[in-house]
């Protein structure tokens, strides 16, 4: 089944006021489905509208125009706090910048998504351990992320992001803050992940990143212009 589909997704910003009022078409018109299980690559020149498809796909936005359907719920028009309840039921985020608290060991930076979702402390324990176990972090858990490669810290974010057991992984330049090495061990993990039936979309200036992907989505000036892998 469909996890995402777009029918003609627009997005306009709108800044200033008055007579400066200046309008920017960011999405132009976007037809989009990505099928449950999928690994696709959103690439494009900088500007030409990936970060707010990202933000749209992620519910951290919502388009000007068109129909969105995640997991077959039709979003446009809900509330704020519905949208927000189907974004933590089925979006895991992942960040360039990581997003872990330094004071808090990896074990407990997991398991923090499940203190606000009410689960009780031990199966937040032992959720968080089998996140990091499946992260290749299992020797890691009272680390703190000063402890951390760069890598190991990443690893950390996607299992905080997988503890919530997410529909779709979202990730916005996964490997952007790191070296080749330990960018290597997150692509090797996406494979993984995709491989047990995870759906993953990243979106990356990086080709050589965006080449590990199954499906790449080009953009340019808010529309897709090429699609290049297989649909699932
Ligand atoms: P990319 O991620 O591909 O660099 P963005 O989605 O960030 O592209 O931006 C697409 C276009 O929308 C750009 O012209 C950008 O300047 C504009 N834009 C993005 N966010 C905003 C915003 N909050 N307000 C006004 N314009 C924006
Ligand atoms: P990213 O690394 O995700 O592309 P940027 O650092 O380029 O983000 O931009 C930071 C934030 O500013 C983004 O949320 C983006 O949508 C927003 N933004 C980009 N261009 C503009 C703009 N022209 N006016 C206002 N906000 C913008």
């Amino acid at each position: 089944p469909a996890v995402v589909e777009m029918r003609g997704i627009t997005k306009v910003y709108r800044s200033g006021g008055g007579a400066r009022v200046v309008e920017v078409q960011a999405l132009r018109g976007i037809d989009l489905t990505i099928e449950q299980g999928e690994y696709v690559a959103i690439m494009g020149p900088s500007g030409s509208g990936k970060s707010t498809l990202m933000h749209l796909i992620g519910l951290l936005d919502s388009p000007t125009s068109g129909s969105y359907k995640l997991g077959g719920v039709e979003t446009s028009g809900l509330s704020e706090v519905e949208l927000a309840k189907i974004r933590n039921q089925r979006i895991g985020f992942v960040f360039q910048a990581f997003f872990l608290l330094p004071k808090l060991t990896a074990l407990h930076n997991v398991a923090l998504p499940l203190v606000y979702r009410g689960v009780g402390l031990a199966e937040r324990l032992r959720r968080s351990k089998a996140a990091l176990e499946a992260v290749g972090l299992g020797d890691r858990l009272d680390h703190r992320p000063s402890e951390l490669s760069g890598g190991q810290k990443q690893r950390v974010a996607i299992a905080r992001a997988l503890v919530q057991e997410p529909d779709i992984l979202l990730a916005d330049e996964p490997t952007g803050n790191l070296d080749s090495k330990s960018a290597e061990e997150i692509l090797a993990l996406f494979d993984l992940l995709h491989q047990e039936g995870k759906t993953v979309i990243m979106v990356t200036h990086e080709p050589d990143v965006g080449a590990r992907a199954q499906r790449i989505i080009r953009l340019r000036d808010g529309l897709i212009v090429g699609t290049v892998g297989e649909a699932a």
